[in-house]
């Protein structure tokens, strides 16, 4: 299948019209909602909703073709990610939109799931949907958790606790919104017992436990959640409810395919931070007038010279991985190996990118009266959510060697 890295016009424009918008409405603000941590810009917040109903992780992208079938939805979502992230960070994290919940129904409802749920990202006010798999003892290692399901009538009841759930209050404040709880509604079948469940606003039982304070990101809300027989309806149950093939951890397929769409957004997003550090490193010594010298031998370039462009070759190696694994979602691809090797690359190139813009800058760069200091704060996330690097590296190392989660732990 042909690869073509040149931009189409449409998503060329949406490029230069989401850089705009970034630039005009999201810098000017982002330190504020740096400071003011949780408190969210509610008229900017409609104003996207508004241009991009569904929001950045879905509507126009998130949805994975058929093999075979061609679209550019998901490259347009990076490329548009790219661009928000560049403006602001902690605010772009605080729109409404599909999230990870969405992602969750995307990869695992049924038909008449998705038309259900999905839907109400589309309405005329903002809606946010949330997904909480980690609990206090399972992170990296998602198959093991403990929050239970169990049929009691018509109902499910949940028990069990989740943190660090991605706005998750913002999801349960608003009458529409919601989060995707997995659980296991059979702890002896392992990854095969653990389904996804739609837990909605006002679910008995529920409780927000805690509001993290963060470093990064600081506009966004991160909670804990726990479960005390928290009753939902019984077609809540995102796809089927039965434990199909213990041996093929069929239930459990479910996170993998949220990841594999919401993984290269990951990237997107980290890649959109390393770019706006780079960009302002860039600036600031082209104002003090330090030429970099494109095209002469490295080993004739000034420090300086080899740390910015070393910089920019890792960006571009990283967008280009990111690009590689959202055209394979596009064109109907299966992308696990993609998605985390770009999610591994954009995550380690942020951190180091924005760390070393604010140690060339020294004292400016630390300074609180410009945004570098806080892009380094912003960045580092991206090498923790959704799989952390060391992660990413053991899917990658795994697929390429061949090797399963029993040889390679
Ligand atoms: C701001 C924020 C938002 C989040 N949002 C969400 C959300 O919306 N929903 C959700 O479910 N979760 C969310 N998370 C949780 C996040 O996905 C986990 O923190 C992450 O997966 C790591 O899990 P852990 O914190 O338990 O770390 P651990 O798994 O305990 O890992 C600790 C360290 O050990 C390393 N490590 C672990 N296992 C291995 C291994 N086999 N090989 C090599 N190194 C290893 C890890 O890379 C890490 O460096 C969020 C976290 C944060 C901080």
């Amino acid at each position: 299948m042909m690869i073509d890295f040149e931009l189409s016009k449409k998503v060329k424009g949406t490029q230069t019209m989401i850089k705009a918008f970034a630039e005009q409405a999201l810098r000017p603000i982002a330190r504020e909602y740096d400071e003011n941590e949780h408190e969210r810009p509610m008229d900017i917040i409609n104003m996207v909703h508004g241009f991009m109903k569904g929001g950045l992780g879905g509507g126009a992208g998130g949805e994975r073709k058929k093999k075979g079938e061609k679209s550019e939805a998901n490259l347009r979502t990076a490329v548009t990610v790219e661009e928000i992230f560049w403006g602001d960070a902690g605010v772009a994290l605080a729109f409404s939109g599909e999230g990870l919940g969405g992602a969750a129904v995307r990869a695992t409802g049924t038909p008449e799931q998705k038309e259900q749920f999905l839907t109400r990202f589309t309405g005329d006010t903002p809606v946010w949907g949330a997904m909480a798999i980690t609990e206090p003892e399972a992170g990296s290692d998602t198959a093991s958790i403990r929050t239970t399901a169990f049929k009691d009538g018509n109902e499910w009841v949940l028990n069990g606790e989740k943190i660090f759930v991605t706005s998750g209050k913002s999801a349960l404040e608003d009458s529409d919104g919601f989060v995707v709880v997995w659980a296991t509604i059979d702890p002896k079948a392992g990854r095969a017992g653990i389904k996804p469940f739609i837990v909605e606003h006002g679910a008995p039982g529920m409780e927000i436990t805690k509001i993290e304070d963060k470093m990064g990101i600081r506009c966004s809300d991160t909670v804990s959640l726990s479960f005390m027989d928290c009753r939902i309806p019984e077609e809540n149950i995102l796809g089927s409810a039965e434990v199909v093939d213990k041996s093929k951890s069929k239930g459990f397929k479910g996170v993998m395919a949220t990841f594999d769409a919401t993984r290269p957004m990951v990237a997107a997003m980290a890649i959109g931070v390393g770019r706006a550090a780079l960009d302002y490193l860039k600036q600031t010594l082209a104002d003090e007038g330090v030429v970099i010298r494109y095209g002469i031998s490295p080993n004739r370039m000034t420090a300086i010279e080899r740390d910015v462009t070393e910089m920019e070759a890792n960006l571009k190696a990283a967008r280009l991985l990111n690009w590689r694994a959202v055209w394979m979602l596009d064109t109907g691809q299966k992308n696990s190996l993609q998605a985390s090797m770009a999610k591994a690359k954009a995550g380690m190139v942020v951190t180091q990118i924005s760390q070393k813009c604010v140690e060339l800058l020294g004292p400016i760069g630390y300074s609180r009266k410009i945004l570098l200091e806080k892009w380094m704060r912003d960045a580092k996330i991206n090498d923790i959510f959704e799989g952390t690097g060391q992660i990413q590296m053991l899917i990658t190392a795994r697929n390429v060697l061949g090797f399963g989660r029993d040889k390679l732990k």
